[in-house]
């Protein structure tokens, strides 16, 4: 009796084994087969996402307003508290208008007398494969008022007009904040090398526009004025380099028709990435290159050591 219970339930349990495999097994194939085609998922398709991306209207280029791209151009050197706020400032501004745009800093290295122009011609050469449009903007000048426009201009644009900086009122002023495409900027071959030191560089440069038949633009309905349209953080200390040395002056009032971007003389020391704050931007190490047969007033300093 004994024994047939044995066998009975060695029986059960063999078959009682043998299904629970068989079960485990068909429930294995199900699984895998559903795992593999995906059919039935519940979860959200790539399709399916992006239709739910609302897509404003005018966007072309990943939420700015057209496919263009500016590069900001900071002539610079040793100014570094104008610099720590012009950068975060000028970065939400212009993405505030949802401008495409990066900053890069010309940071003058070498020994000779600060050369905007020449920084400029450079920073030009540097990024002019990547960006269709610059604008050659002052460290120390902040555009206040949200409707003065960084747009791609069709013509250059004067964005601190005379009737908005609040220090330079002339007609022919083109100084501070101008932007400029690529192919006016190269048209006119650049600004000339020649402005070693504060000043002139900017009347010589709205003189190239002119004589190519350009059309200087400006803002316009600006309904602030001199006085808070930009803020200009220029300390009392910061002293302008008006010194004339050799024939400077005669030369420097002259229209230059030899020099700009084609003969710019310039070593790059080094490209820096970095931010301020959240604004990244990117400084360019500049050596410019003078040759004093030329212009020996990139250095007065020799010239009084020489007459010595
Ligand atoms: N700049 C500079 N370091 C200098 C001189 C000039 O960085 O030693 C740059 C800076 O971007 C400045 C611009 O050149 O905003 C124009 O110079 P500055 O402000 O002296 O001229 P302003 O327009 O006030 O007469
Ligand atoms: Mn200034």
């Amino acid at each position: 009796m004994a024994q047939t219970k044995q066998k009975i339930f060695r029986f059960t349990f063999t078959h009682f084994f043998a299904m629970l495999l068989t079960v485990m097994f068909i429930v294995t194939v199900v699984l895998t087969f559903k795992l593999l085609t995906n059919d039935h998922c519940n979860c959200p398709r790539q399709e399916t996402v992006i239709q739910y991306v609302a897509k404003p209207k005018h966007y072309t280029n990943k939420g700015y307003e057209s496919n263009h791209k500016l590069a900001v151009l900071v002539p610079y050197r040793n100014r570094f508290e104008e610099l720590m706020e012009f950068v975060p400032y000028i970065h939400d501004f212009l993405n505030g208008q949802r401008i495409n745009h990066d900053i890069f800093i010309l940071n003058q290295v070498d020994s000779n007398r600060f050369n905007r122009a020449s920084l400029i011609n450079v920073g030009y050469l540097e990024t002019k494969s990547n960006y269709d449009y610059i604008a050659m903007h002052d460290v120390d000048l902040l555009p206040l008022n949200k409707n003065l426009t960084y747009l791609y201009p069709q013509q250059p644009f004067h964005l601190a007009a005379p009737h908005l900086h609040p220090r330079y009122h002339y007609e022919k002023f083109i100084g501070g904040i101008l932007l400029i495409n690529r192919e006016h900027f190269n048209l006119v071959n650049g600004l000339s090398n020649k402005y070693w030191g504060w000043g002139l560089e900017d009347d010589e440069f709205y003189v190239r526009l002119k004589d190519a038949n350009l059309n200087i633009t400006r803002p316009e309905n600006i309904s602030t004025g001199m006085n808070d349209t930009f803020k200009h953080i220029h300390g009392k200390d910061r002293k302008r380099d008006t010194v004339k040395c050799f024939n400077q002056r005669e030369v420097t009032r002259r229209r230059d028709r030899q020099t700009g971007l084609h003969d710019v003389r310039y070593k790059i020391i080094s490209y820096k990435s970095m931010t301020i704050g959240s604004a990244p931007l990117t400084v360019i190490n500049i050596e410019l290159l003078c040759d004093r047969n030329v212009t020996p007033w990139c250095n007065c300093e020799v010239s009084k050591t020489e007459k010595n």
